[in-house]
């Protein structure tokens, strides 16, 4: 198994569900996180608990993966002790609204492709070339079980996930002969803050998701993604499907 004591995670979206697990769990293994979400009283909060727990080093980021130049000039900018990112995690993600896409909110449609896919690709563009010049590397991309199935009122949202998985061959393809791992993790239902999010913060309607199942936690996830980044050398994840027992 791979050692990552002292080895550089950066986790995008790290201050809640998914990405907050993978920093728990990272952590514990003894690595050094980058943390990056856009609410820094919960980056400080996990931040703190991590040193707590395990004597973690972190470095936060307050980032919205959204803004181009933002994402550029931040990862330009790292610290040298913090520059040399051996594991990226590109978590940051988010869905709105189920509405049939001739109804659909057109800023909600923005604001899933902004984040989704193209906050992932400038992270992906800023983070890798670093990763290429040291030969090595590993990029987790999260995507979804709805980048392989369609469901209705999903159309934009599935259509994110779905490139998220496309990019994510693709950039294995682009890497291949170097020493840089390309993971693509495509969760079924996790229960997060993403039901939430999804309808605006109405916890009636985001609780009604998991009803007849039982979801998958954070941890669920957190723990396949550690199992692939920890995984000799030679070895490539390249996807994983992981549903609740009970979901379709
Ligand atoms: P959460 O809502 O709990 O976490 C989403 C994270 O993304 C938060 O930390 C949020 O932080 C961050 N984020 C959102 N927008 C931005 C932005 N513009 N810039 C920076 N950070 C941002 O949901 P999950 O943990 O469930 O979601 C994580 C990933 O998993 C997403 O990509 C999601 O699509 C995917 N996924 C989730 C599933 C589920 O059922 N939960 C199923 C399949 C995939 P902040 O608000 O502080 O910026």
């Amino acid at each position: 198994m791979m050692n990552l004591k002292d080895k550089i995670v950066l986790i995008t979206g790290a201050s809640s569900g998914i990405g907050a697990a993978c920093a728990e769990i990272f952590a514990e293994a003894g690595a050094k996180l980058i943390l990056v979400a856009r609410r820094q009283d919960r980056l400080e909060e996990i931040g703190r608990e991590l040193k707590e727990k395990y004597s973690c080093q972190s470095h936060l980021i307050r980032l919205d993966v959204r803004d181009r130049d933002q994402v550029a000039a931040t990862f330009a900018s790292l610290p040298p002790e913090w520059c040399a990112v051996d594991v990226l995690i590109n978590n940051a993600g988010l869905s709105r609204g189920l509405d049939k896409l001739y109804q659909g909110n057109i800023d909600d449609w923005e604001e899933m492709i902004d984040t989704n896919v193209k906050g992932l690709l400038y992270v992906t563009r800023s983070l890798v070339p670093g990763m290429v010049a040291r030969d090595r590397g590993h990029i987790v991309n999260i995507g979804s079980i709805a980048g392989h199935q369609t469901y209705p009122g999903g159309n934009v949202y599935c259509g994110s996930k779905a490139a998220v998985r496309s990019i994510s061959e693709g950039l294995k393809q682009d890497l291949l002969g170097t020493a840089i791992r390309v993971t693509s993790i495509d969760p079924g239902m996790v229960e997060t803050e993403f039901s939430q999010v999804r309808f605006h913060g109405d916890s009636d309607r985001a609780q009604q998701v998991y009803q007849n199942l039982t979801p998958l936690t954070a941890y669920d996830i957190a723990e396949v993604i550690f199992f692939c980044v920890t995984r000799p050398a030679h070895v490539n994840i390249s996807e994983m499907l992981l549903v609740p027992t009970d979901q379709a």
